[in-house]
């Protein structure tokens, strides 16, 4: 079966899984951090919470937590673009939109991740709007696009739970449930990180990883 495990302590980063010398920044994080960091494996695939600034990511693809427009916004989707230049949102008006829960698919342009992976939170109203679903489509597309491009690692933000107003706990829940079942299945995904920014954004997430790994008789805890 499924074997997972949440290692909430760990005295050294390891090097094999954390580039020391590549990324100073995710690294000084992690050693300041690192009692709150978590890290688990389904299969052989990983998933990883960190803190920090999703544009720095050097994976296959970051996730971008759009707007129906793609024409850009605040947030983590006006950092992705500041960072990534033109050519992403020239991709995006090409495009044309994409409807709340879908997902598309561009150039990274300038980023150090090879794609963005654009898709549209719901916006949070009273919770009778669909939203836990669209959110749960959220993941699930994004995770669909990674494997239509056969890409290995990928990079999320936290969908909908800035200007969009999704209560983070339940936001939580829903993301690292989704991917963990994508992860179960067949997937070229082999690692997922969570790039959460701020240390309750980080807290929330590991909150609800440390509850998954106690409900799910798939994932075990060490
Ligand atoms: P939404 O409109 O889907 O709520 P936001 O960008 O407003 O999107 O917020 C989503 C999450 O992204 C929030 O938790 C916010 O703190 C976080 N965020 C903002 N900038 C970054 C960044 N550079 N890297 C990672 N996360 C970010």
């Amino acid at each position: 079966g499924a074997h997972f495990k949440c290692l909430t302590r760990k005295p050294i980063p390891d090097p094999l899984t954390y580039p020391v010398n590549k990324d100073i920044y995710r690294t000084t994080v992690l050693l300041t951090t690192w009692e709150r960091t978590m890290r688990g494996t389904i299969h052989s695939a990983r998933l990883e919470l960190v803190e920090g600034d999703i544009t720095q990511q050097k994976d296959d693809a970051i996730v971008n937590a759009a707007n129906t427009t793609l024409l850009g916004g605040g947030g983590v989707d006006g950092a992705i673009h500041r960072a990534g230049g033109p050519a992403i949102l020239e991709e995006c008006k090409k495009i044309g939109g994409c409807p709340t829960g879908e997902a598309v698919i561009t150039s990274g342009g300038n980023l150090p991740a090879q794609w963005v992976i654009h898709t549209v939170g719901p916006v949070w109203r009273d919770g009778s709007k669909r939203e836990d679903a669209l959110l749960r489509n959220d993941y699930k597309n994004c995770l669909i696009q990674a494997d239509l491009q056969q890409l290995e690692s990928i990079a999320f933000p936290s969908i909908s739970t800035g200007a969009y107003r999704f209560p983070i706990e339940k936001a939580a829940h829903i993301a690292l449930s989704t991917i963990a079942g994508h992860l179960k299945g067949k997937t070229t995904v082999k690692t997922v990180y969570f790039v959460l920014f701020g240390a309750a954004a980080l807290e929330a997430y590991q909150n609800s990883l440390q509850d998954l790994c106690g409900k799910d008789t798939e994932m075990k805890q060490v």
